[in-house]
């Protein structure tokens, strides 16, 4: 473990910034990936760590407009338990409720989540299905510049993100689902709880006339990151919630995803898996 030089605590947004304009930081918010990642000797600590937890522009989940905010220090039980939450995105309950265990979940931050990029990141497939946005702040030279981009764009590999070193991840916005929308959350790993993911599948929309419409559909640990399925959702798009259409959305969800063979499944294994998995969501949504 490489020595650290500098411990830090700031108590605001500015601070924070600031601390990350002059030096070269890692930024510890609940350590749950950080902790055995230095341990493991994956990660090597910059000069300076900068734990994050006392900065208050990073809490809460708040509604915003026609948007929901949520915190980059949201833990995975306080999203659980959230009034917003249960009521307009109960996916990401689903989610939490796949998430490590109580003890970890109630460290376990969204940031945390979100930046430390894993294709497996249990948050990650849900929030791309929910059409998330990014929010990240800097202050280069003085002034406080935040700029937002597609959650979908944010993810460049494993572990490595469009995040600049003098930005902090400040939090989510999440648009306010339309009339008639639906979400699931599904994952699968070698037990039922307290696993990494061997895949993952997410699937939202919305059913106007018996016919699906603004269909998301995410896969996590079938590539370098979280991605959209893009020939999935157009195998749905516009088409009545049948059996033939959830044939060929399996089919092509299926056809579509990249998966290597690893510690946790073969490719050959994960690619069965997201087609049966495709298949069972869809059929679930339909009878719902
Ligand atoms: C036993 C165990 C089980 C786990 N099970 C699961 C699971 O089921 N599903 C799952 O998805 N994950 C799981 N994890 C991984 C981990 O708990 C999550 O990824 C968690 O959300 C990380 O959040 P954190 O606050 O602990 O992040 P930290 O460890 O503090 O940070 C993670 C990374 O994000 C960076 N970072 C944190 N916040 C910010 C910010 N606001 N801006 C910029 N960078 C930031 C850090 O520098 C670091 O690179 C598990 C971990 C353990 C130890």
């Amino acid at each position: 473990m490489n020595p650290i030089e500098q411990y830090v605590a700031p108590t605001s947004l500015t601070q924070a910034l600031e601390c990350l304009r002059l030096s070269e930081v890692t930024v510890l918010a609940g350590g749950t990936d950080v902790m055995p990642q230095s341990q493991s000797g994956r990660l090597k600590f910059k000069p300076t760590l900068m734990n994050i937890q006392r900065v208050s522009e990073l809490k809460g989940i708040t509604r915003d407009g026609n948007a929901i905010r949520m915190g980059a220090l949201a833990t995975v039980t306080e999203i659980m338990h959230d009034a917003l939450v249960q009521e307009f995105f109960p996916v990401l309950v689903e989610a939490g409720d796949h998430f490590a265990s109580d003890q970890i979940r109630n460290a376990a931050t969204l940031g945390g989540n979100i930046n430390n990029a894993s294709p497996a990141g249990d948050m990650l497939i849900p929030l791309l299905v929910l059409d998330a946005d990014a929010e990240l702040a800097a202050k280069p030279n003085g002034e406080m510049l935040v700029r937002r981009m597609p959650l979908a764009n944010f993810f460049v590999g494993p572990g490595k993100t469009q995040r600049m070193p003098s930005e902090l991840l400040t939090g989510v916005r999440l648009p306010l689902p339309p009339a008639n929308h639906f979400a699931r959350f599904f994952k699968f790993g070698a037990r039922p709880a307290l696993d990494i993911s061997a895949i993952s599948i997410g699937i939202a929309g919305a059913r106007r006339d018996g016919v699906l419409t603004q269909v998301r559909v995410a896969f996590g640990a079938v590539a370098p990151t979280p991605v959209r399925a893009s020939r999935t959702e157009a195998a749905l798009e516009g088409r009545p919630l049948d059996r033939a259409t959830i044939d060929a959305a399996a089919q092509a969800a299926y056809d579509e995803v990249k998966p290597i063979d690893d510690v946790r499944a073969s490719a050959w294994y994960r690619r069965e898996l997201i087609r049966n998995m495709t298949r069972r969501m869809l059929d679930h949504v339909a009878q719902a």
